[in-house]
C-alpha cells in the first residue's frame, strides 16, 4: 500500500492509502477549483518518514532537513569507501 497525499499550493490537503484514492480526491479538487488553482493541484506519494508532517516523497522538508547519517551512504562515501577497499586488496600496495 502506497500513501498519496493531494497537494496544492500551500501543501498537503489530502492523504489516501492509494495513489487511485489520491488521483480522485485531487480531480473533485480541480473541478471544485473552477480552473484557477486546477493546475496546482497535483498527487505525490507521501514520504514513508514523514507522512504524519504531511510531507511528499519527492522533496520532503523533513528528509531534507534531517541528519544525513540516517538515510544511507552518499555518492562520496561511496568513493572514500573504495579508495579504502582499493588499499585493503592484497598486492596493490608496494
Ligand atoms: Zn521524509
Amino acid at each position: 500500500m502506497t500513501e498519496c497525499g493531494v497537494f496544492n499550493d500551500e501543501g498537503c490537503i489530502y492523504v489516501a492509502d492509494s495513489r487511485e484514492e489520491a488521483e480522485a480526491e485531487a480531480a473533485k479538487e480541480r473541478a471544485a477549483d473552477d480552473g484557477y488553482y486546477a493546475d496546482l493541484i497535483s498527487v505525490h506519494e507521501m514520504c514513508p518518514d514523514h507522512r504524519d508532517e504531511e510531507q511528499p516523497k519527492d522533496g520532503c522538508e523533513e528528509c531534507a532537513t534531517g541528519g544525513d547519517e540516517d538515510f544511507g551512504p552518499s555518492l562520496g562515501d561511496y568513493a572514500k569507501a573504495s579508495l579504502i577497499i582499493q588499499s585493503l586488496i592484497p598486492g596493490i600496495r608496494r
